[in-house]
């Protein structure tokens, strides 16, 4: 059986090979938040465009001002001011942060520590050539490229893309991702289940997990445990860029999702890995699509899919798929596991003391939404561990939708 790594990395292996992005769109900054960039982006002129004062104080000749020297005011410099003139020698200009330092000055001073009489500026310390200036061209120069295609769209790079003029962005489109529900026992979120029966939230949970991950949702219902029903859906799942199904892959008599996807065509890659919750996790191309067969059980299901579908869609996306992003933190309560499978257990951390600490929550098992909600991320108790105690470091993976 795989470690969930090793699956993890087939996954990458596998969508790797189909060479995303399929299909680009125009879009345009505002809307572009979470897509994955398809062009580069380069600088319109340099960055800064000029010499700029990262205080308010007074622009000087450092040569000019040891500690206790005085200086003449020739001026004032506002940021958006149009600057010229040089400095002229001998004297100051008073600068506020964002404005253009004249040539001729190689220093800010900042105002507080200095004092202002009339037109003279008495100034407490030396100044430092360099100090408190970005010099024009420092953070990147014109032409140069500063985004690149496969960087998902985040404030920081939308917020540069706007700042060199980069208004439209060419994106790869949202990878479609077809989900399907699998079981008799399933009904609609808005019917009243029967007794026995109980409403279809995974394909609540998955529809968000796509979106967070960068794809859109194809929500195809829920297919009977009978061969033909979840053949027909399966192969109209397939004609999304990928699909996703839950339930029915187990050892139960009536878990026939790898049975259906074998006659379809399907070549697996796994059908097990070594984790707790989400052993039964199902990974195979069928007709030249990742399909993957998560687990019902809701908890299963949602670890599953961040484990193994979330770099699928980076990929389909023409991100690259990464490993798993684990923090440390101390362990706040001991743990008794039961060795053989990595388990992924719901836990809360928190940044309080010079270190962070997590503790697992009380939980009724890979059924349990609830525990799960109140969750801020994993605590990850590797497939040897049984024992650790309190106060030991521990890998925790956090829930990037909440924290
Ligand atoms: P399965 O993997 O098909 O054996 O399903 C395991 C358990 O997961 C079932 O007994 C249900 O309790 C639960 N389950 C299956 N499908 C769903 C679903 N779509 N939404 C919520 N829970 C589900
Ligand atoms: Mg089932």
């Amino acid at each position: 059986m795989l470690s969930h790594e090793e699956a993890r990395r087939k996954v990458i292996e596998q969508v790797g090979k189909m060479g995303g992005p399929h299909a680009r769109a125009s879009v345009s900054v505002w809307d572009a938040l979470g897509l994955v960039l398809a062009q580069e982006v380069k600088t319109d002129r340099d960055y800064p465009p000029f010499d700029r004062s990262t205080r308010d104080g007074y622009a000087v000749c450092s040569r000019d001002v040891k500690a206790g020297a005085q200086l003449k005011c020739a001026g004032e410099i506002k940021a958006g001011d149009t600057v010229t003139e040089p400095l002229a020698a001998g004297t100051c200009v008073q600068i506020m942060t964002g404005a253009a330092v004249p040539s001729g000055a190689d220093a800010v001073i900042m105002i507080e520590y200095t004092q202002r009489d009339g037109e003279l500026v008495r100034f407490e310390r030396a100044a430092q050539a360099g100090q408190n200036i970005v010099p024009r061209g420092s953070e990147a120069q014109a032409g140069q490229t500063v985004l690149k295609p496969g960087m998902r769209l985040g404030f920081a790079e939308l917020a540069l893309a706007a700042q060199v003029g980069a208004v439209q962005l060419q994106c790869a489109k949202r990878p479609q991702v077809a989900i399907l529900s699998t079981g008799d026992e399933v009904v609609l979120i808005d019917q009243q289940p029967g007794p026995f029966q109980i409403r279809n939230s995974n394909t609540v949970s998955l529809a968000a997990q796509v979106r967070i991950a960068g794809g859109e949702p194809v929500v195809l219902g829920n297919a009977a445990d009978r061969a033909e029903d979840l053949g027909e859906k399966i192969e109209r799942g397939l004609k999304k860029d990928a699909l996703v199904l839950t339930g029915g892959v187990s050892m139960g008599k009536y878990d026939l999702v790898e049975s259906v996807l074998k006659a379809l065509g399907a070549e697996f890659f796994f059908d097990a890995v070594a984790i707790r919750p989400g052993k039964p996790a199902v990974f195979a191309i069928c007709q030249g699509k990742p399909v993957f067969g998560l687990p019902g059980n809701p908890v299963s299901t949602m670890v599953t899919f961040q484990l193994f579908v979330t770099p699928a869609i980076d990929l389909l996306s023409g991100a690259e798929g990464h490993s798993l992003p684990l923090v440390e933190a101390r362990l706040g309560e001991a743990l008794n596991e039961r060795p053989g499978l990595a388990h992924f257990l719901p836990a809360r951390i928190e940044w309080r003391g010079a270190e962070p600490g997590v503790k697992a929550l009380k939980w009724q098992g890979s059924g349990d939404i609830a525990a799960l909600a109140g969750a801020n991320c994993f605590l990850v108790v590797p497939a040897g561990r049984e024992k650790i105690a309190t106060g030991e470091r521990v890998s925790v993976w956090l829930r990037k939708d909440v924290v």
